[in-house]
């Protein structure tokens, strides 16, 4: 008998590989289903995440450049860290390469990575180097610390907790489609030359995303210890049902609560795309996705980088968006036909 990985999706197929992990180790905390791993060695609780990006499926080189996906590939990877609530202290980095990248080429992407360890505070202690017949493919493994027992799940939102989101959502999915565009643009026609001045921001958050580092200081700062946290790799909507399954809630999520940039907006309007359709289900936002009871209200809606979304609700009231005019959608982690635009 042969099983298609189609018909189990990446999650189903996560799950089913798994299913039967048990961790004999005492040291173990987290195991397998979050963003992060967590491990106790005597007292200190590290956090450890990896993430793999391939050339063609992830980035394309045509419109991707090689500083700026050495620079993603870290951020990327930082940003599983910060939705543990944990600070990011050292990366591995492993490379499979195929000839067509040069020397300078790998110079730049080196560039990016060490900017990003800059920027970051973190070390680069080492990684892998191989060859590749279809493209280049890296993984990085990011490893982080944080104070015992002070580490966020995505399995901790209690009802009646609220939903909170940071920044803005559904830019970077618009930057990509602006790039592919381009891209078709110039290869039916090489002697024009793409203009995107205009959407600095959009281009900016697709190949330059930043992970919240300041949003996580500002919540140890304020003394907020978020329920559930996770980070918006995937969309709003297959994120916030990350939380509602593994914290076992339910959800209502108010579509014109959800933060766009004015770019955003525009840009959606160009596509034909609704707003919250990018928001929901685009993805590669890496913004961070998280729940605080209700007492912290106050403070969270006077910080600019965060806004209440929603809340939870117990797990048989079901997980819905609400419509700008009123209407109760099921929430599905495809947004694109759960609704209408
Ligand atoms: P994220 O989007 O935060 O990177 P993923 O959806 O990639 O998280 O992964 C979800 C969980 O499944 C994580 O705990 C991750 O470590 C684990 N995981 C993913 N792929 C595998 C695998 N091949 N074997 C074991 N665990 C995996
Ligand atoms: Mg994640």
């Amino acid at each position: 008998m042969r099983t298609e990985i189609s018909s189990l999706g990446e999650f189903g197929l996560i799950d089913h590989l798994t299913r039967n992990n048990e961790t004999a180790n005492a040291g173990t905390l987290l195991s397998v289903g979050d963003d992060a791993a967590v491990i106790d060695q005597f007292g200190r609780q590290c956090v450890i995440s990896t993430d793999m990006l391939v050339e063609g499926i992830h980035f394309d080189l045509m419109y991707t450049p090689l500083k700026h996906l050495g620079y993603k590939a870290v951020a990327v990877n930082l940003s599983d860290i910060y939705a543990m609530m944990a600070t990011p202290t050292h990366i591995t980095v492993s490379i499979a390469l195929s000839n067509k990248v040069s020397v300078e080429a790998l110079e730049e992407f080196y560039e990016g990575i060490y900017a990003a360890c800059e920027r970051y505070g973190v070390d680069l202690v080492g990684g892998d180097t191989t060859s590749s017949r279809s493209g280049l493919v890296i993984s990085i493994t990011a490893i982080g610390e944080v104070a015992p027992d002070k580490y966020v799940t995505r399995s901790g939102a209690r009802p009646n907790d609220l939903i909170c989101v940071t920044g803005d959502l559904g830019a970077a999915y618009l930057g990509l489609q602006l790039l592919e565009r381009e891209k078709k643009i110039f290869l039916e026609n090489p002697g024009v030359q793409p203009d995107l001045q205009q959407q600095a921001y959009l281009v900016g958050r697709i190949l330059k995303p930043e992970p919240r580092m300041d949003v996580v200081e500002w919540l140890r700062e304020n003394n907020i210890m978020p329920t559930s946290m996770i980070d918006v790799s995937d969309g709003l909507s297959s994120e916030l049902l990350h939380l509602c399954n593994k914290s076992d809630t339910g959800c209502v999520l108010h579509e014109d609560k959800i933060p766009a940039h004015e770019e955003t907006r525009a840009m959606a309007m160009q596509f034909g795309l609704s707003v919250t359709t990018c928001a929901l289900s685009g993805g590669e936002d890496y913004e961070l996705l998280f729940t605080i009871g209700q007492e912290h209200y106050e403070r969270i809606s006077q910080y600019a980088h965060v806004s209440v979304i929603g809340y939870m609700t117990e797990k048989d009231q079901g997980r819905y968006l609400v419509t700008k005019s009123g209407g109760k959608h099921p929430l599905t982690a495809q947004g694109w036909n759960a609704f209408d635009q």
